[in-house]
């Protein structure tokens, strides 16, 4: 009776609101925010995120991964992030790991591996090295200055690219 008391809630919790119910580890959730500021910021409306599961795990590190996307398992999309990596990463390397994931699991990205000579200012200087065009490069690593200096073309390409 209890359980039927509770499903009864969460129910009519969940129906009232007509949101799908998504669960994201509080954690992550300051990222979701960002993501969905730099959706708006980017391409003057947001995209709603629906039915995901995003969770910190151990189970990554025998894929050498920070983050997978695993669409469609039950009736969710689930985003795994290795929680030793989570634990010393920085910020935006976290973002750029949640935002890689969910280019696959919400926007339907596949990886975008080119690479461009790009300018980075540098306390010593001015320095071209080759980096990716894309946060959807497939290991996902995006130098700090790097992404603080080309974050505009960086999510241009990040939400209107191939899908
Ligand atoms: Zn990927």
């Amino acid at each position: 009776m209890k359980t039927l008391y509770l499903s009864l809630a969460l129910c009519l919790a969940g129906c009232a609101e007509k949101i799908p119910l998504n669960q994201i580890d509080s954690n992550i959730k300051p990222y979701i925010d960002m993501w969905h500021q730099d959706a708006i910021n980017t391409l003057g409306h947001d995209i709603p995120i629906e039915f995901i599961q995003i969770m910190l795990t151990s189970d990554l590190q025998a894929l050498g991964e920070d983050g997978h996307c695993y669409p469609d398992i039950g009736n969710y999309n689930v985003i795994h992030l290795d929680v030793a990596w989570w634990q010393t990463a920085g910020d935006s390397q976290r973002q750029l790991v949640v935002y890689h994931e969910l280019g696959h699991c919400v926007l339907g990205r596949v990886h975008n591996n080119n690479l461009i000579m790009a300018e980075i200012h540098t306390p010593n200087g001015i320095i071209f090295e080759p980096e990716p065009v894309s946060i959807m490069y497939y290991e996902a690593i995006i130098p700090d200055d790097y992404w603080e200096q080309h974050k505009t073309q960086l999510l241009i390409e990040y939400f209107s690219g191939e899908r």
